[in-house]
């Protein structure tokens, strides 16, 4: 999609933080569905690519004063080890960001699942700041599985950690040691593969966080569900940022309850997409679809589902009763 080009010298910021949540049934003078987390912490380190390897340059680090959440919830304290008078140490959430974005400069951020920047950006809008990163965004958490054969498999930071036999030095889940064990990781699959199929895989997969990535479709009201299948189809069509005409990758096919196409828009790059016909309470079926921005998971997720529909046709592989195939995303 709108990737950016690796080359030597782009520069990496693996980050990761932490957010203290707000109290089950508190009341709050604000909307707690615009501020589900305010964040606490932040820890990042700089990579420079060069010639096939990341080079370590500069770490970053803070704690910051929460305002709206003071006292910890009692989740995060048993996962971060943190005390509620750490809460008084740190400085304010906007001078903490000013430093960290100041910290990236021109670089990719690197996290380990998709949440950090979406968190990051509901911060920023809640607290009245620009809420653009203006930096691209790569998850490396689906690259590790691709490159460990794992995939389609979520995996924590920790096991990966484990998979490449990485020292555990530091005690996981605090926003610093995370990111430092994210580094190395992402050091590690540097060094078991091919740089240029590293590369490629993570241009694939990396995506700008200020624009959507995530479009879905509801279809009206339909008697039977091959009628309920078809009114995705419009949907398909175009592209949800340009309207432009969207060219066919993957046809779309039919494998037991879902339908899967790779589409491709010529400005913004290619789209996966899934269609699922529900039941209402009436009896009624509708096509519930989704599209997004196609990343290594997806072209993995389809591929694989090709396959299977290609051996198996519309039935899919024959399996022993199990749920998991249909909840697989
Ligand atoms: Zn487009």
């Amino acid at each position: 999609m709108l990737s950016r080009k690796i080359t030597d010298g782009t520069e990496f910021v693996v980050f990761d933080m932490e957010w203290n949540q707000p109290m089950p049934g508190k009341e709050y003078p604000f909307e707690v569905s615009k501020l589900t987390g305010e964040i606490i912490e932040i820890g990042a380190l700089k990579y420079t690519y060069d010639n096939g390897e990341l080079v370590y340059r500069d770490s970053f680090s803070t704690d910051i004063i929460p305002v709206k959440y003071t006292k910890l919830h009692y989740h995060v304290k048993k996962v971060t080890h943190k005390k509620n008078s750490d809460l008084q140490k740190g400085i304010p959430f906007k001078e903490a960001y000013t430093l960290f974005r100041e910290f990236c400069g021109d670089a990719i951020l690197v996290g380990w699942g998709s949440s950090d920047p979406a968190m990051l950006k509901m911060n920023l809008e809640f607290f009245g700041m620009d809420s653009k990163l203006g930096m691209f965004f790569l998850d490396l958490q689906p690259i590790f599985s691709l490159f460990a054969g794992l995939q389609g498999m979520q995996r924590s930071v920790e096991a990966a950690v484990d998979f490449y036999n990485i020292d555990k030095k530091e005690i996981f889940h605090s926003a610093t040691a995370d990111a430092h064990y994210t580094g190395a990781v992402f050091e590690e699959i540097f060094n078991h593969n091919k740089p240029s199929e590293v590369i490629s895989a993570i241009s694939s997969s990396s995506i700008d966080p200020d624009v959507p990535s995530d479009f879905s479709f509801v279809g009206p009201e339909c008697l039977d569900s091959n009628t309920a299948f078809t009114t995705s189809g419009n949907f398909m069509t175009s592209c949800p940022l340009c309207g432009g005409k969207l060219g066919v990758k993957i046809p779309p096919f039919r494998i037991r309850k879902s339908q899967y196409a790779l589409l491709e828009c010529r400005e913004h790059g290619e789209l996966f997409s899934r269609t699922r016909v529900k039941k209402n309470k009436a009896g009624n079926y509708y096509a519930a679809a989704v599209m997004r921005f196609a990343t290594q998971n997806d072209y993995w997720l389809v591929a694989s589902k090709k396959e299977e529909f290609d051996k198996y046709g519309e039935k899919g592989k024959p399996v022993e009763k199990t749920e998991e195939e249909d909840n697989a995303t």
